[in-house]
């Protein structure tokens, strides 16, 4: 069994125990342990062993998970605009009545 910890890495906030599939600009790690950041995007303090970085950058700027799955979301829904106005129109149809 190969024993090396070297090739796990470390990021700017911790040792890395797993990287996870790279979405869009954002790659997230789990660390070996709860590690304490300030999120570089939501300014606030995380405690939390998922921290989410850049990857066409070296892994100092820490993005916490909340942050890293808003940043999901924009991607897949942001593109489409027309949905809107079709709830609009579905909501003054329907009477209120009590
Ligand atoms: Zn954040």
């Amino acid at each position: 069994m190969s024993n090396n910890t070297n090739t796990a890495g470390s990021t700017s906030v911790g040792q890395i125990e797993k990287e996870f599939a790279p979405k869009g600009s954002l790659q997230l790690y789990s660390h070996q342990s709860v590690q304490e950041f300030v999120c570089s995007m939501c300014r606030k303090e995380k405690k939390s062993k998922l921290a989410a970085f850049l990857t066409n950058k070296p892994p100092t700027d820490p993005v916490c998970n909340g942050c890293y799955g808003t940043q999901n979301v924009m991607k897949s829904t942001g593109s489409d605009d027309g949905d809107g106005e079709k709830k609009k129109g579905a909501i003054s149809g329907v009477s209120s009545a009590p």
